[in-house]
């Protein structure tokens, strides 16, 4: 993917820096579009967030935010992207939900839901009629002073199981929570559940090699193992990136991580008219950029922004003879032991509530294995400071406890595991560089700091993961295809200056 110094220019129309799903969109779409781009990486892998890996000798492979997504993803894939791959997206049909209050198999579409909510949990028609209209045109209008608690309390009024069947799956898929705004919440929600939950068959390496093939046909210089150390500013303009000289130590041997070339751009100073950063937002403007660079009152903006959870993970291969029993299991399992949906119970360390993604061999075709991959969001300092004793034996515990509770949906797991292990918070900082590991970016008030960089220094642009909408995969694509047609106007407009 990298190559030598001469595949490189000395400068550049566009600087992306981060190959997440934002940054390789903005990438894709600027490229395509004619103008020159670098896409710089500090992984030796593209994908961010949207990633996998592989264990065993390349006998696992494990897919780390490929649970699900709003059918969304087709269209963006086939406007940013091409339609092999929007044509590789595919629904998963059972999406299912076991905890104290109720036990139930959905599609998770508007119509199951209405069903759902209708005969099962007695609400009358008309008014899951009204929410359903109401959370949906909360996109249209501006409710920001609605939380979704009150939104709730307005249609469901004591009925705590519905908030639950409602709230823990977007709670799950983005770390918001009732006392966010209700306009964010209906914006997800609607995405979420008008048509069910998707997924990209081939699984998140064919996914992402497709996206690499596609930057390449469009003229994307991409460059791997490439921190980019700086953003430079001159009288307030961009005019390019330092890279580090050294590539942080993502895979180690003890892994089965093989040597990583150098990337020839280490070191070295690339000029460009406008930059573009995909990594976490606090970290763009505090420390690739630097405080000095803005205006006190952004400054004060900025440091009011609000981190998103992160998450934990246990990844898990079946041995080759174990199955999953489907009817059991599902594709998407939503599970708690608490009595009730509790926001801060659903980020405590003692986990209550875990959503399992069950890998059968449809996700690659051409397989014959079975995963499991077990996902409960968390708070990065409760795993922050432990000794390095402390924080193997709360990788062991975080394990041994998954087990325990899996026991449930797949019986004898611990005989038909060949393989199994935990990610942390900790493991999402050291692997994308986003502060607390942050697993979805900011809340909700990133997206006016991350939209406004670019008044503060001219050619200086984000995308990412911010606020609740523009998180997720789906989020995170549409977020690099509007900030490549911010950059792409300011580069214009600088052409005819
Ligand atoms: C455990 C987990 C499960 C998830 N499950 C789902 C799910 O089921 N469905 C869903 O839609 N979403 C899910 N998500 C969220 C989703 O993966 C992310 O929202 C999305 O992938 C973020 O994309 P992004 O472009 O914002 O940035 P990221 O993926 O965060 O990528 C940022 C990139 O920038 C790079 N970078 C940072 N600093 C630098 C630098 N200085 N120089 C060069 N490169 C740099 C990083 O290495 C990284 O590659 C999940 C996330 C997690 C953590």
């Amino acid at each position: 993917m990298d190559g030598a110094a001469s595949q490189y220019s000395d400068s550049y129309d566009v600087i992306v820096l981060g190959a997440g799903l934002a940054g390789m969109t903005a990438a894709n779409i600027l490229a395509r579009d004619g103008q020159k781009v670098l896409l710089l990486e500090r992984h030796y892998k593209l994908g961010g967030l949207a990633t996998w890996f592989w264990r065993g000798k390349h006998q696992h492979i494990f897919d780390v935010s490929l649970h699900g997504f709003p059918v969304g993803m087709i269209k963006s894939c086939r406007r940013y992207w091409n339609k092999e791959i929007a044509d590789k997206i595919v629904q998963l049909p059972a999406i299912k939900f076991d905890n104290p209050q109720f036990t139930l198999t959905t599609t998770f579409n508007r119509d199951d839901f209405t069903r759902l909510l209708i005969e099962k949990f007695g609400i009358p028609a008309e008014t899951v009629e009204a929410f359903f209209n109401t959370a949906r045109e909360l996109t249209h209008y501006d409710s920001e002073q609605m939380t979704t608690r009150e939104l709730f309390e307005k249609f469901f009024p004591n009925r705590p199981d519905v908030v639950r069947l409602l709230m823990e799956p977007i709670t799950y898929a983005n770390g918001s929570t009732l006392e966010d705004p209700a306009l964010t919440y209906g914006i997800v929600f609607s995405n979420f559940m008008s048509k069910g939950v998707f997924t990209f068959q081939g699984g998140t390496d064919l996914f992402v090699s497709m996206l690499r093939d596609e930057m390449r046909r469009n003229g994307v210089d991409i460059a791997v193992s490439a921190p980019a150390e700086k953003i430079l500013v001159e009288n307030g303009k961009v005019t390019g990136v330092r890279i580090a000289a050294n590539p942080p130590a993502l895979n180690p041997p003890e892994l089965g991580g093989r040597p990583v070339p150098r990337s020839p751009l280490l070191g070295k100073t690339v000029g460009a008219k406008a930059v573009l950063s995909n990594g976490n937002l606090l970290g763009t403007i505090f420390e690739l950029v630097g405080e000095d660079r803005f205006s006190p009152s952004f400054i004060a903006e900025a440091k009011k922004v609000r981190l998103n959870n992160s998450s934990t993970q246990v990844y898990m291969a079946l041995k080759p003879e174990a199955a999953l029993d489907y009817e059991k299991c599902g594709d998407l399992l939503f599970t708690s032991v608490a009595p009730e949906f509790d926001a801060k119970l659903l980020l405590s360390k003692r986990i209550t509530s875990r959503t399992y993604s069950f890998y059968y061999p449809k996700t690659r075709p051409g397989t014959d294995r079975h995963y499991i991959v077990a996902s409960a969001n968390a708070n990065y300092r409760d795993w922050a400071s432990l000794s390095d004793t402390e924080y193997a034996a709360a990788k062991e515990d975080l394990i041994e406890t998954t087990l325990a509770a899996l026991e449930k949906y797949v019986p004898q797991i611990r005989e038909k595991l060949a393989f199994v292990e935990a990610a942390t918070p900790r493991t999402f900082k050291d692997y994308t560089a986003h502060w607390n590991g942050a697993s979805f970016g900011t809340k909700y008030e990133g997206l006016a700091v991350s939209r406004s960089l670019h008044k503060e220094i001219a050619g200086l642009f984000h995308a990412g993961s911010v606020g609740i909408i523009m998180s997720g995969w789906l989020g995170a694509v549409n977020y690099g295809m509007i900030a490549a047609n911010d950059t792409e106007a300011y580069l214009t407009q600088t052409e005819e200056e």
